[in-house]
This record gives structure tokens, sequence and C-alpha cells, in this order.
């Protein structure tokens, strides 16, 4: 709307100004006509036509002044005259050749007179008279043309005269509009200033009101306007203060100012940055920061604004949920994906030549801890456990927790395997000291496996990895050990899985089976019962020793549906041998640890449940182990199978670890002595001395004693001796099918053995 203001008024002055010029001009041509009409010459004509007569008159009447050269030289004069009269500048001609009549005549009279003066002489009266006519016509003439000239000039100029007015009008309107449309202009261009002055006004509040901090800077990179929120983001005193310092004086990060000649080079806003400032409460804030182009009307970047929000509130907010996302919110140390990214990190900087070692730690019996005694007790157990760790480890060394009792350190910037083993056993050592947590005095302590960087691998995935095969070889070596991963782990390992991957086939597949030992009377050499020992044939590998799988299927839970399996097919054998009128017990291994975890007599229960199996004919095996950790459990454990009617048997005796103080409190029906010392029965050494005092010992806490591996007659003479009850080995018998077992005991001849692991086809 302004521009289209500007070009009308534009419009009208131009207007106005060639206006102007035309009735100048105008003038001019007026003026030039009214000077240049030949009135002027046709007057002075008549003037010298009156002075020549008057010489004349006087010559006649015989002036003494007026001799005749001096009349001939005022009819020159008057001549003289007459010429420019007919040969006149442009407009005298014209006005001349419009009268074609006054023209001839005058020049019939001039030929007239010219002839008469010049041979007229004193008292010549005829030539007087002539001359005296030629200049009355002459007179006649140029009084009429006069007339007419003065006429004509006088039309002209009221023309002319009307001409002027209409152009002065013109002019004066012209002028007026010129006036009024500059006032017009005027009154615009204050009406805008004001709305503009109005609008910069409104803008200000609104600015000063915003709660984000707001600053505008000139080409020159200073700064032409700050608002409240951007001035409480630094330490001057009043928005006034700010005008014309350059930008550092309100941000002091160092690319501030690249920042804002960029924009102004560029004319692109420049990406949000996150900056840091101090508010003028004291507080320090994060701003995100945005810098960006103002452009001016003739297109170039006038002004940068820059505006900071702030988000120190979010970005607060952001790292409590990024801690809480990467930290175990019991202990707070990092977990797993914080872990992995810090491991990362460390062997991407690891320094040549040195070493990056990754510990994976498990608490032992954690899981007992919180059963028994309660998850707060199991909470505070890892919390003592995780002060201890960190306690020893050095700065640089990291801890995290991976979950449940599992931790995992990492160590950076070893020079030998040493620094890893060393750590490693102290942990072991900080943590199987007893912890006294609510009153209770827990022991736990720790099974740690150590992987090395670059030696086990480079990755997160491959450390971690080993550093768990070597903490499983630690746990199966007995818990409270420290191991370094070796490669003949990790293929003992990928055996392990292979196998468990099998195993698991071959329960679905039932390739699993039992094969029966029979254990005979000393005395009189007779089948007493049996043991069920399982076998599996791998369609490929063939038969696989129970060694072999047994204790992967401990470590992999596999073991508690196949003991399931056992029991029921043990149960339902001996419910079949009845039926055939035999009376042979069976009886069945139980793995400590499974039996440990109380799995084993709920099993047993179900068993008979499933099968409707007589108690009486089954019996359970449970070696030592289930002592080690709780032989108050295990008795219990054994009252319960007892009180069902199930014999309980102690496998392997002399083997384990634990004294013979505590077989006095144990309800048990039967040892079965180790192998190990029935073939020392054969050497004259401590062997027989040893077999002696367990068939005392078990005698005088009212059990049987099972000789287990029997394989001489020396043997078998020598336990008959000491007074042992049963024997169990391939001398008698091998592990049998049931209908060769089934014929033994009905002592048909030459039952059929089954070799270890290879029968019941
Ligand atoms: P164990 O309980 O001590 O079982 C006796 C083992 O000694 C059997 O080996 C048997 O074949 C072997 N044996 C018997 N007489 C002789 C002999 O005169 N000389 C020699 N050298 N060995 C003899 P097998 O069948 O290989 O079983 C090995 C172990 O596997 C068993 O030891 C037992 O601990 C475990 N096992 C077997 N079946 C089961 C089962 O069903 N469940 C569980 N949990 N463990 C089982
Ligand atoms: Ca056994
Ligand atoms: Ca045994």
């Amino acid at each position: 709307m302004t521009v289209g203001l500007l070009v009308a008024a534009a419009v009208l002055f131009v207007g106005s100004v060639s206006l102007v010029l035309v009735r100048a001009r105008a003038q001019m041509r007026l003026e030039e006509g009214s000077q240049r009409v030949s009135v002027w010459y046709t007057s002075q004509a008549l003037v010298e036509l009156q002075r020549f007569r008057t010489m004349l008159l006087r010559h006649d009447r015989g002036d003494a002044g007026v001799p005749r050269h001096l009349v001939e030289e005022r009819y020159e004069i008057m001549l003289s005259r007459l010429p420019l009269l007919v040969e006149g500048e442009e407009a005298t001609a014209r006005s001349l050749l419009e009268r074609p009549d006054v023209v001839e005549g005058l020049r019939d009279s001039l030929a007239q007179l010219d002839a008469d003066v010049h041979t007229w002489h004193s008292g010549d009266v005829v030539r007087r008279t002539r001359i005296e006519a030629a200049l009355d016509e002459a007179d006649q003439l140029l009084t009429g043309l006069n007339l007419a000239l003065h006429a004509e000039r006088k039309d002209a100029l009221d023309a002319a005269r009307s001409h002027a007015r209409v152009l002065t009008a013109i002019f004066v309107g012209s002028l007026l509009g010129l006036l009024v449309s500059g006032a017009l202009l005027l009154l615009l261009i204050w009406r805008g200033a004001r709305r503009t002055a109005d609008a910069e006004r409104t803008l200000r509040v609104l600015v000063d009101a915003l709660p984000v901090g707001v600053a505008a800077l000139d080409t020159t990179g200073r700064i032409v306007l700050l608002n409240e929120a951007g001035l409480a983001l630094t330490p001057l005193d009043g928005k006034e203060a700010a005008i014309g310092l350059p930008i550092s004086a309100i941000d002091p990060a160092p690319e501030a100012e690249a920042e804002i000649a960029r924009v102004f080079a560029s004319g692109q806003p420049v990406p949000p940055r996150d900056s840091l400032a101090r508010h003028r409460d004291g507080t320090e804030r994060t701003l995100l920061v945005s810098t960006a182009p103002v452009f001016g009307a003739a297109g170039a970047v006038a002004r940068v604004v820059r505006v900071a929000f702030d988000v120190t509130e979010q970005r607060s907010a952001d790292r409590r949920i990024r801690h809480l996302a990467e930290h175990d919110t019991l202990t707070d140390l990092p977990n797993r994906l914080l872990f992995g990214s810090r491991l990362k990190a460390a062997l991407r900087r690891a320094e040549p030549g040195r070493m990056v070692a990754v510990h994976c730690i498990d608490l032992d019996h954690f899981k007992e801890v919180n059963d028994s005694l309660g998850h707060p007790v199991g909470d505070q157990l890892l919390l003592a456990a995780t002060a201890r760790m960190q306690s020893t480890l050095r700065e640089g060394d990291m801890l995290a927790r991976l979950g449940g009792d599992e931790f995992a350190v990492v160590q950076v910037g070893l020079a030998k395997v040493e620094e890893a083993t060393t750590l490693a056993a102290r942990l072991c050592t900080v943590l199987s000291q007893s912890y006294r947590l609510q009153g209770y005095t827990l022991r736990s302590g720790a099974s740690i496996g150590t992987a090395l960087a670059p030696e086990h691998g480079m990755t997160v995935e491959a450390l971690l990895s080993r550093a768990d095969i070597a903490l499983y070889r630690a746990k199966g070596g007995g818990r409270g050990r420290a191991e370094v991963f070796t490669p003949e782990q990790e293929a003992g390992l990928r055996e392990r899985r292979a196998v468990e991957e099998d195993l698991r086939r071959a329960i679905a597949n039932d390739e699993l089976f039992l094969a029966f030992q029979p254990k005979f009377r000393v005395a009189t050499r007779s089948v007493h019962g049996c043991e069920a020992l399982l076998r599996w044939t791998h369609p490929e590998q063939g038969a696989i020793p129970p060694g072999r799988f047994i204790p992967v299927a401990e470590e992999t839970g596999l073991i508690h549906p196949i003991t399931r399996l056992v029991l029921e097919k043990a149960c339902r054998q001996a419910m079949l041998w009845r039926a055939e009128g035999l009376e042979i017990p069976v009886a069945v291994n139980l793995s400590a640890g499974h039996f440990g975890a109380d799995q084993g007599v709920q099993l047993v229960r179900e068993a008979l449940a499933a099968t409707g199996c007589d108690p009486a004919l089954l019996e359970v095996e449970v070696t030592e182990g289930v002592f080690l950790r709780s032989a108050e459990a295990a008795t219990r454990r054994f009252t319960a199978l007892r009180a069902m009617g199930v014999r309980v048997s102690l496998d392997d005796f002399g083997t384990g670890y634990s004294s013979l103080g505590y077989l006095q409190h144990l309800p048990f029906d039967v040892i079965k002595v180790d192998r190990t010392f029935i073939a020392g029965l054969d050497a004259a050494g401590p062997g027989r001395r040893i077999v002696d005092a367990i068939v005392r010992l078990a005698h005088g806490l009212g059990a049987e004693v099972v000789a287990e591996g029997v394989e001489t007659e020396e043997q078998l003479s020598a336990l008959q001796q000491l007074g042992c009850d049963h024997v169990q080995g391939f001398l008698l018998g091998r592990p049998l099918t049931p209908a060769a077992l089934a014929a033994l005991a009905r002592r048909e001849p030459a039952p059929a053995t089954v070799p270890a692991a290879r029968d019941a086809a």
C-alpha cells in the first residue's frame, strides 16, 4: 500500500513538473510574439515619415536650420525603417504577407516618392505636391497597417493571456496536487512510522515477556536487542548495557561469534546447540541456542536473532532417565547396557601391549540366602558384596551388575596376566569373608571367571562369553575359585552344548532307558536288589556313558525330567517283577544338586503316586555331597523319604569331604562303600582296615553295607570276612536287561550280562 502511494505521489509530482515546464515555454513564446510583432516597426516608420514631412515643410519655408542635405538625410532614415517593415523578421514578414495590397501600395508610393525626392528642388511645386501625396498615401497605409497589427497583437495577447490563465490554473492545480500528494505522503509516512513504532513497542513488550532469551545482532555483530530473559542469563546490569556489545558479552562459548558470522554469510540458520550459562540467581543453566537470519528489504541478512531456550530441567530429567536406564537401581552400579558400552570404549582405547581383563563374578549360594532369609537380606548381601568389591578395585576399573548375583569387572591397562589373576583372587578373598546382616551371620563366597583382551577376543560379546566359560569352570571346580579362560574350557563347553542338545532330543525321542545291576547277598550270593543305571544309545554315536551326560543334565536342569523318567521306569519295573513273583527292590540315583534343591523328594513322591509302586520296592542313592551345604536340610529330606517308606542309601561312601561326625544324626539305611576301597582290598595295605572301619561304623548305626565294584573272588571273600552285607560288581553281575535280571533272580542258568553303557538290546 505504501509503495502504491509512493508511486502515485511520484506520478503526480512528475506530471506537475512537466506542466510547469509547458507553461513556461508557452509564456516564452507569447513574449517573443508580442515583442516581434510589426507594430513597433510600423510605428517607427510612421514617426520617421512625420519627421521627414516636418523637415520638408521647414525646408519649404526657407528655414536656414534645415538645408536640403538634412532633408535628404531624414528621407534616407525614413526609408531605412521601411525595408525592415518589408523584409523584417518572420513575424513582420508574415503579418505583411497576409496583406499584399498594403505592401504593393507602400512599394508604389515609395517608388513615386523616391523619384520625386531626388529630383525635387525648392520651388518645384508639382514634385512637391506629388511628394506630399505619396507621403499621405504611405502615411495612410502605414497607419492602417499599424492599426491592424495593433488589433492583431491585442488578440494574440488576449489569447496568450487566456492560455496563460489556463496554464496558471493547471500549474496551480498541479502544484496543489503536488502539495496534497506530498502532504498525503507525509501523512502516510507519519502514520506508518506511528504504526511501526506501535508495532515495535508491542514487539518489545512481547519479546520481553517471552520466557526464552532473545538477542538480535546487527551486521557488525553488535547486540541491538536483548530481552529480560536473555539479560537474566548474563552478568550485565540492564538491557541497555548490552546494546553495542559483541556476542561474547552474553555468550562466552567460543563458537558463538563464528556462528553469527556464518549466518550473516550464508543466510542459513545454525542448528541448535546446547550451551552453558550462569543465571542471575547463581544457578548453572543449560541453554538450547538457535541462531537464525532476519532478511532486510534488500534481501540481504540485516539481523541475526539468537534464541536461548532454558532446557536445564529437561536435560537433567534426560540425565536421570539415562542414569536409570544405564544403572542398577539397587546398587547404582552400571548395568549390562552401560557395562557393554564402557567395555567397548575401553577396548577401543586400549594401548598396544596392554591388556583389558573382564572378570565375571557370581556370588555363591546367593539364591539360597534370598530364598531362605528373604529378599531384604538378599539385597543387603548384594550391597555389602558391592561395597567390598568396590573397595578392592583401583581407579579406572569398573564394576557392574549384570543381573541377579552376577557382577562383572573391567580392568584396564594391564601389563601382565598376573595383575588380572591377583585382582580375581583378592575379590574371591574379600567375598569369602562372612557377612553380618540383620542379625544373621552369612557366608557367600564367589566364583570368578576371567577373560583377557586381546588374547581371548576384542569384542564385548567374545570377552563376556569367555569370561563366563571360565566362571562356569570355576563353579564346576568347587566354587569360591577364580579361573582364567582357556581354549580347552571352550571346547569342553562346546561339547557340553552339543550333548545338551542331543540329550533334549533323546528325552523327547525316548532314547533313554535303564539297565539294572544286581546286588547280591554276600552269604547266599542270591539277588537282593538292583541299581537302576541310565543308558543312552545315541542314534549316531552309539552308547554314551552316564559320566558324560549326567553332569550336563545337572548343569542344564535336564536332570529334573531325567530323574522323573528314571524314577517312573524303575518303579514300573519293580512292580512288573513283583507281578512276575519277584521281589527286587530298585535303587535310583539322585543327583546331589538336584536333591539338595528339594526337588528330589517331591519327584519320588510323584513317581510313587504315578506308578502306584510300593515304596518298599524303591531305594534312593545319594552321595555325601548333599550334606556339604546343609546337613540339616539333608536330614529333613532323608526323614521325609523314609517316612514315605523309601529306603535311603549313602552312595560312594568315603570319597566325600564330610567328617564322620554327621553320620550319627543321619537317618539312612544303607552305606555303599566306594569301589576305590574295594580295589584296595587286593593289595595288603590300609584298604582292608578302612573297609573294616566303615562296616563297623555302618552296623554301629544300624545300617547295612553294600560293597561296590566287586570284580574278583578275593575281594568278595575279603568282604565276606569283614562282615559286609551285600556286594555289587562285575564279578557277580553286570548291568542287565530287566528280563536278564529276572532270570538271574530266579537263579536260571547263564544270565546275560550287559556291559557298562551298552545293554538291553
Ligand atoms: P554309581 O552310582 O556309582 O553307579 C555304579 C557305576 O559303577 C555304574 O557305572 C556301574 O556300571 C559301575 N560298576 C558296577 N560294577 C562295577 C565293577 O565291578 N567295576 C567297575 N569298574 N564299575 C562297576 P555307570 O552305569 O557308568 O554309572 C556311572 C555313574 O553314573 C553312577 O555311579 C551314577 O553316579 C551315575 N548314574 C547312573 N545312572 C544314573 C541315574 O539314573 N541318575 C543319576 N542321577 N545318576 C546316574
Ligand atoms: Ca549309585
Ligand atoms: Ca556308587
